[in-house]
């Protein structure tokens, strides 16, 4: 994503209510900062929200948390979020590689993660959402049966994907190489901005969910 500086974001973010700024504090305990017992939903690399912010309107009893690490593109989803009266919504700003710092073993009952940066050089395929680094630390917050959902129009780092979840010993539940052909998956799909713009300029769509070992 190319990313312009937006002035003032950083403080407008320190300011507002629906971001988390220190996270740490709430690990095993984000049931009773949403206020209630219900499970908790991450969306890893959000971008501006659109998605999670749908996703919070269709399932008001699940809490649901976005994660972005840039404040400049934070702040759209927060401007966002300001015009809108949700329970189950939060953000945080953080780099996904402190998940593990945030959530306790077994706190969190599903992650998203959409169209996520390529990042095609080989040596920087351990920033990859998919790797089997970022496996790992998902292993450590999700519970038993967890899930990870996957969204790409990338097919290298679709294939990459499947690789690292079969070295990693993950359960490949569902795959497509082609989302919207498939008129049952399109039913539940929500679309995101990235899609959107993709899907609009003809190109296929993969997912994968897998189960953690
Ligand atoms: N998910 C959105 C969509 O589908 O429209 C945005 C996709 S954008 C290509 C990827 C986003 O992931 C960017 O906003 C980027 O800042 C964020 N991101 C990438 N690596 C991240 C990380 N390690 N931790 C948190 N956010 C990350």
């Amino acid at each position: 994503m190319r990313l312009r500086n937006i002035k003032g974001a950083r403080e407008a973010i320190g300011k507002s209510p629906f971001v988390e700024l220190a996270p740490e504090e709430y690990r095993g305990r984000w049931r009773d900062r949403f206020g209630n017992g219900h499970p908790v939903w991450l969306e890893v690399g959000m971008g501006k929200g659109q998605f999670i912010m749908e996703l919070a309107r269709r399932y008001p009893e699940v809490n649901f948390i976005g994660v972005e690490m840039y404040s400049s593109v934070l702040i759209r989803a927060v401007q966002k979020r300001e015009r809108e009266e949700m329970e189950n919504l939060l953000f945080l700003r953080i780099d996904a590689r402190t998940l593990p710092e945030c959530f306790a073993p077994g706190e969190v009952e599903r992650i998203f993660l959409n169209f996520s940066d390529p990042w095609p050089k080989d040596r920087h395929a351990k920033r990859r959402l998919t790797s089997r680094q970022f496996l790992e630390r998902y292993t450590k917050i999700l519970e038993r049966d967890g899930l990870v959902e996957f969204k790409t129009d990338n097919r290298d780092l679709y294939m990459f994907s499947l690789e690292e979840r079969e070295a990693a010993g993950w359960r490949l539940l569902y795959s497509t190489e082609d989302l919207h052909g498939d008129g049952e998956a399109m039913r539940d799909n929500v679309m995101t901005e990235y899609e959107e713009r993709f899907s609009a300029e003809g190109k296929p769509i993969y997912k994968m969910v897998i189960r953690q070992p």
